[in-house]
């Protein structure tokens, strides 16, 4: 079958609906990619990913792909509809237009500390050129009454493939062997929630200065809850952070508390004025958030508060809930979002981006700048 007649997984046809992208009559035509897109984040494919993510924090748990030349994490599915021959996507026996190329294994995942810790254990690559970590492994947030359902951040822990706590030596160590050997051109900290009140900031922006004194100019975006105080959202800034992530997952607050019961007892307000003052230290665009389709919430309120969260300067990072392995989710039987319910937010929501003039790729560094997690720069957000 033609690209551009594709009528798998709800995808609508729609027209008038113009891709922004340089070259773009040369390719797939931008509804199409974008359906084939969520049912790839939806469905996975059947192709053996050397660079993986199993388990840890947040909602992801993939292989890391190039489609198209982008970024994607995907599931690695021997029962999805989507294969890879000849580096093209093809649903059952029709060619979708797009390609898929594994992420190699990069080198620095061979080398080891002096004190014989796996570089791979410290830091992993996420997509083709982002360096991702979590600082501290653990959460308060993680017994079982206040864990978010979608995540497994101690599993990784448990299963011996990473460590508890990288330091900041150890992070500048593979920082840069990632960036020499094997062209890291941005780089994640996140961590699980501590109990000071700086939920961990203190922490990354020590890690941040280490980095940047063995990488200088290496775009770092940090990830971590609303501080109690927070001028530390200027220690992180002050530190050499380009941008930082403080997610909320959902905006609904029964949602919170279904799903981020933990997470969902910081009052909404606290998160508001973290994202205000994030925007104003950082500047605007510089500032993310995530937010998960699939968790109940209805989808035009969700799509409202992503507006509302891009009028004060925030991204709102349109990400598919999946249930994964070892979360409380799938324990519970919980589902994915439809494909059409995820196509409807994230072309909705990256419509709104684009008329805000706000791209992921603009933040630098972070998961709205890789973009893997999502079908947001699909669309054109
Ligand atoms: S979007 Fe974030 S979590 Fe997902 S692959 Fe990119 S850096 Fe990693």
């Amino acid at each position: 079958m033609r690209a551009g007649t594709d009528t798998r997984d709800n995808n609508c046809a729609k027209s008038g609906c113009g891709d922004p992208r340089p070259g773009a009559k040369d390719r797939t035509p931008v509804d199409v990619r974008i359906g084939t897109r969520v049912g790839l984040a939806l469905r996975g494919v059947r192709v053996d990913a050397p660079v993986r993510r199993p388990d840890g924090a947040g909602p992801s748990d993939d292989g890391h792909v190039l489609v198209d030349g982008a970024g994607a994490a995907l599931p690695t599915n021997p029962d999805s509809p989507y294969t890879v021959r000849d580096g093209r996507v093809w649903h059952g026996t029709e060619d979708t237009g797009l390609s898929l190329q594994p992420v190699h294994r990069p080198a620095f995942y061979d080398l080891t500390t002096a004190d014989g810790v796996p570089y791979e254990k410290i830091a992993r690559l996420h997509g083709a050129d982002v360096l991702a970590t979590t600082v501290v492994q653990t959460c308060i947030r993680y017994a079982e009454s206040d864990r978010c359902r979608f995540c497994t951040i101690e599993e990784s822990l448990r299963s011996g493939a990473t460590i508890a706590a990288k330091t900041p030596a150890q992070l500048a160590e593979v920082a840069e062997a990632a960036v020499r050997l094997d062209g890291v051109r941005q780089m994640v900290l996140t961590t699980g929630t501590t109990t000071g009140p700086d939920r961990g900031a203190r922490t990354l922006a020590r890690c941040v200065r280490a980095v940047l004194d063995a990488v200088p100019g290496l775009p770092i975006q940090v990830q971590c809850e609303p501080p109690g105080d927070l001028s530390w959202i200027t220690v992180l800034h002050d530190a050499g952070a380009t941008a930082i992530g403080i997610h909320v997952e959902a905006l609904d607050e029964e949602v919170r508390r279904r799903w981020t019961p933990g997470k969902a007892t910081v009052p909404m307000k606290h998160y508001e004025a973290a994202w205000d003052e994030a925007v104003r230290v950082f500047g605007p665009n510089r500032v993310s958030t995530y937010l998960l389709v699939g968790l109940g919430e209805d989808p035009e309120e969700l799509i409202a508060g992503a507006g509302r969260l891009i009028d004060r300067g925030v991204y709102p990072f349109v990400v598919p809930f999946r249930p994964m392995r070892h979360t409380l989710a799938r324990r519970d039987g919980a589902s994915a979002p439809s494909p059409a319910l995820l196509e409807h937010v994230t072309e909705r929501v990256a419509a709104l981006l684009r008329a805000a003039g706000m791209s992921g790729a603009d933040q630098e560094a972070g998961c709205a700048a890789c973009g893997a997690c999502s079908v947001l720069q699909t669309a054109g957000g």
